[in-house]
């Protein structure tokens, strides 16, 4: 029973502190400036919890969103090589000679834009709403926003040398 209300102090205690909302480090109820920071947003410590949960529910969406979006760019691409029968309309996600369904010479008849939307859109409902967010989705690819910082950076750090 000893150890239990020792646990009930220590959490009581806890609860009391305040804790800054920009580095995290907690201070004794009173405090108004950040030892470690010198910022003034001093939150109960309750308080500071709920905020982190907070951001960190946000990070978890904004990656789950990058994910699907990643996950769509990469369908669209393998979709790009897939191969289309023009005369029973079936595709195969491998590029096809014959189609297996009328036998037909499909070679180098790849997927037309509409029918890749038509495929994609299904999918990623969430991300792709358009004919428009299709092509725009395409042009953003993030692997090209990463490129263009790793090429700014090689620059930048070579100027300064
Ligand atoms: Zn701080
Ligand atoms: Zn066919």
């Amino acid at each position: 029973m000893i150890g239990a209300q020792t646990t009930y102090n220590r959490w009581k205690r806890r609860r009391t502190i305040v804790v800054c909302a920009g580095c995290g480090k907690d201070h004794p109820v009173g405090t108004r400036f950040c030892s470690a920071c010198g910022r003034d947003v001093l939150l109960p410590a309750a308080d500071y919890e709920k905020l982190q949960d907070a951001k960190f529910d946000h990070e978890q969406t904004e990656l789950a969103e990058k994910c699907q979006r990643n996950a769509a760019i990469k369908r669209i691409q393998a979709l790009r090589q897939a191969t289309a029968c023009g005369h029973c309309n079936r595709y195969f996600d491998p590029p096809a000679q014959f189609c297996t369904s009328c036998g037909a010479d499909i070679a180098h008849q790849l997927l037309a834009d509409e029918t890749i939307y038509a495929i994609v859109q299904p999918e990623f409902p969430r991300i792709i709403h358009s004919f428009d967010d299709y092509h725009g989705l395409r042009m953003s690819a993030p692997e090209k926003g990463v490129m263009r910082k790793l090429i700014f950076r090689t620059l930048f750090r070579f100027q300064r040398t």
